[in-house]
């Protein structure tokens, strides 16, 4: 073994050693546990304690959607604890609906495709009419079924290693003070995309789903969950009109004015728009919002928006980038209007092919800082301006100064650890 590998593994060693970190509450019971003192965005002002103190009536274990919806209508503060797998489209019975339950109104995709279809319909305006109107009602169907919305002084957290929240969208809206841990949030697939024809040059579908949405949402943790769409993931959906038909939205998007937000050591896997942190360039309730911490989270095979950013402080530390296939792979940090992203000692994991330039993307951004980051190949280790790379290549060219310093972190670990450190510790089961 080479010196370099050694010391890799010396100091990955120590640090598991040591971690968590000091006022940790890890000796009680998950649902108890509150964010530590100083762990990111969230813990600022009165930090996040999620429903930790509930009383014992206030403590629920659930294993299907219903005993969930009952639970999530149960006074705060409450500590739900999920059992086994909830399927979000379980209907009254408990049996699965499928996608031809929610339809109404004469929808089918069949009919869908042949109305708007280019050659048909043309691409110069968004699809309208009676097919439209059915498919716009049908998805109101699946939302009323699926989205799922979690009001303030929650905590939801897995019991044991195999939790499972599939095929709904938890919703975190205008509310204070949230924490979701140790979940496997799997697939929340949209049954009825739509059709954009003026979205991008060759237009786009889009859906309506993430596995967490935070709108308006203040003081949140997520921790130790696991993201993937299992069986159905981006890349094995079919091509209509030439285009990606796209089920699935975000895994974690934060918007709306949400603030104080920590993300910390999740996996994020084999997904395409990942966590999207502000959804529009003329918000006027965002600018001052959208402070998050995205720290030692595993971002495996996931295409963009690691995170994309508009407005926000947001520190992105001690993050794993794997992108095992450079084809699909469109860019890791977003730096969008107003953005200002702090990306230190994350680790990057690349195919040889893909060029480290793509890390970075310009959606209207004009400055962010970088330091401290590394590229990890086959054979070594080595420091990358992920700015330098990106004006190298790019024009015009990014400033490197966010204008702020982040001051609310835990440990920022050597990132040539990080690999190691967050392949083995980041997830569900993991907490
Ligand atoms: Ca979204
Ligand atoms: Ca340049």
């Amino acid at each position: 073994m080479k010196r370099s590998s050694l010391l890799t593994v010396a100091l990955a060693v120590a640090a598991l050693a040591v971690a968590p970190p000091a006022q940790a509450t890890h000796h009680l019971p998950l649902g108890r546990q509150v964010l530590p003192a100083g762990d990111g965005w969230a813990a600022e002002g009165t930090g996040t304690t999620g429903g930790s103190a509930a009383p014992e009536t206030g403590v629920h274990v659930v294993a299907t959607r219903a005993e969930l919806v009952a639970a999530l209508a149960a006074p705060a503060p409450r500590i739900i604890y999920v059992r086994g797998e909830i399927d979000g489209n379980e209907g009254p019975d408990g049996a699965l609906l499928d996608c031809a339950d929610y339809a109404t109104g004469g929808y089918t995709l069949e009919a869908y495709l042949a109305a708007y279809d280019p050659a048909v319909w043309g691409r110069d305006r968004e699809p309208e009419g009676p097919l439209e109107d059915a498919r716009v009602a049908s998805a109101a169907a699946q939302t009323r079924q699926i989205k799922l919305k979690v009001g303030a002084g929650t905590t939801i957290v897995g019991l044991g290693a195999r939790a499972v929240l599939k095929g709904l969208n938890l919703h975190v809206d205008r509310v204070d003070n949230v924490i979701v841990r140790n979940i496997n949030f799997v697939d929340a697939a949209d049954c009825f995309p739509q059709w954009d024809p003026t979205d991008g040059a060759l237009g786009a579908w889009n859906s309506l789903y993430d596995n967490v949405s935070l709108t308006g949402a203040t003081h949140v943790w997520m921790d130790h969950n696991t993201f993937t769409d299992g069986d159905n993931p981006d890349s094995a959906q079919p091509r209509y009109f030439g285009q990606p038909f796209q089920v699935h939205d975000g895994q974690l998007d934060i918007t709306n004015g949400s603030n104080f937000v920590t993300v910390s050591w999740n996996r994020f896997t084999d997904h395409d728009k990942t966590m999207l942190i502000g959804s529009s360039n003329t918000s006027t309730t965002d600018p001052g919002k959208l402070n998050v911490t995205v720290h030692h989270n595993l971002f495996h095979n996931n295409l963009q928006r690691l995170p994309r950013v508009r407005f926000g402080q947001v520190h992105v530390y001690n993050n794993f980038y794997v992108v095992p296939d450079p084809a699909p792979f469109i860019y890791a940090l977003g730096v969008g209007v107003q953005s200002k992203i702090f990306a230190e000692s994350n680790a990057f994991a690349l195919h040889p092919d893909l060029d480290p330039a793509a890390l970075l993307f310009n959606w209207g951004g004009t400055t962010l800082t970088a330091r401290d980051n590394v590229l990890k190949t086959r054979h070594r280790t080595e420091p990358i301006d992920l700015i330098a790379v990106y004006n190298a290549a790019n024009d015009p060219d990014f400033g490197t100064d966010a204008g702020w310093t982040p001051t609310l972190h835990t440990r920022i670990d050597n990132p040539r650890i990080v690999p190691l450190l967050v392949t083995l510790r980041a997830g569900a089961g993991r907490a």
